[in-house]
């Protein structure tokens, strides 16, 4: 059960001593649940095509970019690079488009991209139960859906158009990816749409619900800040590190076997301040169509702040005595022809 005025008495508690407290439980929870492991992944952008028009976000339909999508050369090209660097995990991003990033075309991306690695997630548009089964089939073994807010009328006011303003069916996604077999999901919110205190707990409460209707998924959550696109005119509201710290102490302490991720969204110093905490980064990241082998020009879904290399990122877990982890999971059906 989750104690709302629990949640949010520690979430708003601006004590030093508190937020320490907190800090140490949490590092000993993550510490006593997943060792001091940190798995690698990076994001790959096969496209920047979408029909939704989301304020915040800079392939909105409204905001005048050059749109492309990788051809299949492209894609092994990039998915080289990115797997000569070590890389084991991708999380396949794209924008919502049902017409020019097909459930065929990503079927394709995901064929190739298993050539290449072990582990293969996606963040795409909200799919149907049987289209998540065939791209299960070709190979993903894992979802990212954020709901970005659970204030539905924030929601309503900051999807103005496209599929993605029907707030319910987003909120099922995860329901009908689990109901086809999803290994991993994803969920998250993004900071700084909404009140962020109502929306983790509104975050929290579907968690518990999907672990309860699925307890055979792996999940995981992620809390992105959102970066302010610089020729869109949106202003988040303020999250503060100290919040988003403690937001991620809580999840940590409520969902002790839960994953957490953190993206290069973040700087630098908050991401080495938080390894303690998470369990899954990003590393070596671009957010741009093509990014890895400067195939397209184009601009990024949002700037990055943290540019090291997974080099730099590895060096940096192993000084500070973490395991690097690169494969997570490995699906053995292909060795035993069993799926398993
Ligand atoms: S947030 Fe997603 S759906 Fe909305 S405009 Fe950006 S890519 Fe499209």
């Amino acid at each position: 059960m989750i104690v709302t005025d629990q949640i949010h008495r520690i979430l708003t508690d601006s004590r030093e001593a508190t937020f320490e407290k907190l800090k140490k439980q949490a590092s000993d929870v993550t510490r006593q649940y997943f060792g001091r492991t940190i798995s690698l992944y990076a994001p790959l952008y096969l496209g920047n095509y979408c029909e939704n028009n989301c304020v915040y976000c800079g392939f909105s339909s409204h905001h005048k970019i050059p749109r492309t999508r990788l051809n299949d050369a492209e894609l092994h090209k990039e998915m080289n690079v990115l797997s000569k660097q070590g890389i084991q995990n991708i999380l396949i991003l794209t924008g919502e488009s049902d017409r020019m990033t097909s459930v065929n075309y990503i079927k394709n991306a995901v064929t190739i991209a298993r050539q290449y690695f072990p582990n293969v997630s996606i963040e795409i548009q909200p799919l149907l139960t049987d289209e998540y089964s065939q791209l299960i089939k070709a190979g993903v073994d894992g979802l990212a859906v954020y709901q970005e807010t659970y204030d539905r009328e924030i929601y309503d006011t900051v999807h103005v158009s496209g599929k993605k303003k029907d707030y319910n069916y987003r909120y099922e996604t995860p329901e009908r990816a689990a109901h086809a077999g999803m290994r991993s999901i994803s969920m998250g919110i993004l900071l700084g749409l909404a009140p962020p205190v109502e929306d983790v707990i509104a975050l929290f409460q579907h968690l518990r619900f999907m672990e309860k209707i699925y307890p055979g998924v792996e999940y995981s959550l992620s809390f992105p800040r959102i970066v302010p696109v610089e020729d869109m005119d949106y202003q988040p509201i303020k999250v503060s590190d100290d919040l988003f710290v403690k937001i991620i102490c809580l999840t940590r302490i409520l969902f002790p076997r839960v994953g957490i991720n953190l993206s290069t969204r973040e700087q630098p110093a908050i991401r080495d301040d938080m390894l303690s905490l998470v369990t899954r980064m990003s590393a070596g990241s671009s957010t741009l169509v093509g990014g890895y082998t400067h195939i397209r020009e184009g601009e990024p879904q949002f700037d990055i702040h943290d540019h090291r290399s997974v080099k730099e990122i590895v060096q940096l877990l192993k000084d500070k005595n973490y395991d690097p982890v690169f494969t997570e999971w490995r699906c053995l059906h292909e060795v035993s022809g069993l799926r398993v």
